[in-house]
């Protein structure tokens, strides 16, 4: 009973700058985005005690990114009133794509060119003073974290985002699955229209993500406008401005909006379905701005067609919980699990 008494005072005590409470373990969880960096502190008991949150710089050089997520983890360990040699791991989800052997980024396609590598394992070790530190690219940390908080933490579950691309991470028997250069999840690349009307932003046509990403919903919206040229609208299609939010800020006022969500809608189902029958999940997670934003004209439409084109078990159809937080919560997730996000594998 004084055992407990004395870690309930840690929980509490450990938020405080002058109180080092010994024998308490900290994990670490880093984003790495394009926009932004981030850093969270927890403890094993899942509190959260320090975070920290800054630009990511557009270069010169990936040095200058690397230096900013160290200091970011150094401003949320400060936070959190513990100095880094106390972190016991460290997982970090990031924009790819990556060299694992060497724990980089190389070539970023959202940052300037002239950042070729950001080398983050080493350094983050180094910082740290442990070996433990997994990186992932943010789809798969969001798989992490979505199995890691998931009422019955599920050995197979898929983590979907939609949002200016769309991408997966997958847990399948308990692996989360990288494939031959951490391309498994790119499931956004996936053929949805067989004609191939609308070129993806890789190159290649008809692509899920070319019809369906916040990005490319304007697009669309002007190919099925230019279909048939009957239908009524007050979306501003010759804007160079126009954007995804136009289309369901007019939703149930809007011939072209209701048209465009409409076929969204059915494109999505299919890739949602694609994904049902490729892993098997117990769960599909859904995240990203344009669900997160819309989540009744874009994750209800999903939950209620799932069933009519799949053959096998029909999964839960979930929307994230954890919001913005995702990746650096399922980075934070897979520190205290061993790169895993299975509850068994917390370490005490
Ligand atoms: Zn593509």
């Amino acid at each position: 009973m004084a055992i407990l008494t004395l870690e309930d005072g840690c929980v509490q005590l450990s938020a405080g700058p002058f109180v080092d409470s010994i024998g308490m373990v900290y994990y670490a969880g880093v984003d790495l985005g394009a926009t932004n960096v981030r850093a969270v502190i927890g403890t094993e008991d899942g509190q959260t005690v320090g975070s920290s949150r800054n630009r990511t710089p557009r270069g010169p050089t990936g040095i200058d990114v690397t230096e900013r997520v160290l200091d970011t983890v150094r401003e949320a360990c400060d936070d959190a009133g513990i100095e880094p040699a106390r972190i016991d791991a460290v997982g970090i989800g990031s924009i790819g794509p990556f060299d694992l052997a060497e724990g980089a980024v190389i070539d970023p396609a959202n940052l300037p060119d002239t950042i070729d590598r950001i080398p983050l394992t080493g350094p983050i070790s180094v910082l740290t003073e442990t070996e433990d530190v997994y990186l992932h690219n943010d789809t798969n940390a969001g798989v992490i974290g979505e199995r890691f908080h998931s009422d019955r933490n599920p050995d197979d579950m898929t983590y979907v985002t939609i949002s200016s691309g769309i991408g997966a991470g997958v847990c399948c028997d308990g692996r989360i699955i990288d494939g031959w250069d951490g391309n498994a999840g790119e499931i956004g690349h996936c053929v949805v229209d067989p004609r191939g009307r609308l070129t993806c932003g890789c190159g290649k046509d008809g692509h899920w993500e070319a019809y369906c990403s916040g990005n490319n919903i304007p697009e669309y919206a002007r190919l099925l406008a230019e279909d048939d040229p009957t239908i009524s609208t007050d979306l501003p299609l010759e804007d160079p401005d126009f954007t995804a939010k136009d289309v369901f800020d007019l939703a149930g006022a809007d011939e072209l909006a209701d048209h465009t969500i409409e076929q969204v809608a059915h494109w999505n189902t299919i890739g949602i379905a694609n994904i049902v029958h490729s892993y098997a999940p117990l769960v599909v997670s859904l995240g990203g701005a344009v669900v997160l934003h819309n989540e009744e004209l874009v994750a209800d439409p999903i939950r209620e067609r799932v069933p009519e084109m799949v053959m096998s078990n029909v999964p839960e159809i979930t929307v994230t919980s954890l919001g913005d937080d995702v990746v650096v919560e399922g980075a934070l997730a897979s520190a205290m699990t061993e790169g895993t996000g299975d509850r068994r594998r917390l370490h005490h």
